[in-house]
């Protein structure tokens, strides 16, 4: 996808980016090319794939949400920064907070927040489900992409989201029927799980929107361990 038909396919999706945010756009791109040359961060590096399997991709949420009214946003499992840094580029007023156990990656986040000027971004190098424990919630909308199955994201997310909020995963063809024990333990429920084809390359992609209905148990989230062992 070259720049013509990114802002073309994003302006689809009702975001109208200006010249700074695209500018943003490549000098992340920059960076993750130099840094994933030093330590794993994708196996996507042509231009025009990043612009689509990573940032028009990420951008892909609006179909299932308004950004514009939200205030905080976690992402767990962000990796090289995807969903949580293109979304931020895009709707610069967001409180992100993004989440990952690999404190590489996290390092290659601070050059890029560094980089980009991007304010109101924190970074925390942890295990989604230790930070769960300090952090109930918090947020009124957690993201998560290509991270774990849908019990276990779920067992991870649902805590931190502030009741009424919701969880958004980002999957590839999904059957979520074996996430029913994890949706009514956890008090989740599936508002909207839509399927759609990426421009182009038509990938399939599905994205599922779980409202948090009540408080949880502090029992979870569990151990990595246990969850490990017996996911919901
Ligand atoms: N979300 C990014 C994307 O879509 O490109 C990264 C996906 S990568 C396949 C999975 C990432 O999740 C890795 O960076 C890994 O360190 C992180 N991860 C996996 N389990 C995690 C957990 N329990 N807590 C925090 N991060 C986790």
């Amino acid at each position: 996808m070259n720049r013509e038909e990114f802002v073309l396919e994003v302006g689809k999706l009702g975001i109208d980016l200006s010249e700074k945010q695209l500018l943003q756009l490549e000098k992340y791109y920059e960076l993750l090319v130099e840094w994933n040359e030093k330590i794993n961060l994708t196996a996507i590096t042509d231009k025009e794939d990043v612009y689509l399997k990573h940032f028009y991709d990420s951008l892909t949420i609006t179909k299932v949400i308004d950004l514009n009214n939200i205030e905080s946003l976690c992402d767990i499992g962000t990796g090289a920064g995807f969903p949580g840094i293109v979304l931020k580029i895009a709707y610069p007023d967001l409180n992100i907070t993004l989440v990952d156990a690999l404190n590489k990656r996290i390092n290659f986040l601070n050059e890029v927040i560094t980089n980009l000027i991007l304010e109101n971004v924190t970074l925390v190098h942890a295990r989604a489900e230790e930070y769960a424990k300090e952090n109930r919630s918090k947020f009124d909308v957690v993201t998560a992409r290509a991270v774990a199955s849908l019990p276990v994201l779920l067992e991870y997310s649902l805590p931190i989201v502030k009741v009424n909020g919701c969880f958004i995963a980002y999957k590839g063809m999904e059957d979520i029927s074996n996430s029913n024990n994890a949706l009514n333990i956890l008090n989740g429920k599936v508002e909207e799980k839509i399927e759609f084809k990426l421009p182009k390359e038509e990938s399939e992609r599905t994205l599922i929107k779980i409202k948090k209905l009540k408080e949880i148990s502090n029992k979870y989230p569990r151990r990595f361990s246990e969850i490990k062992k017996k996911p919901l």
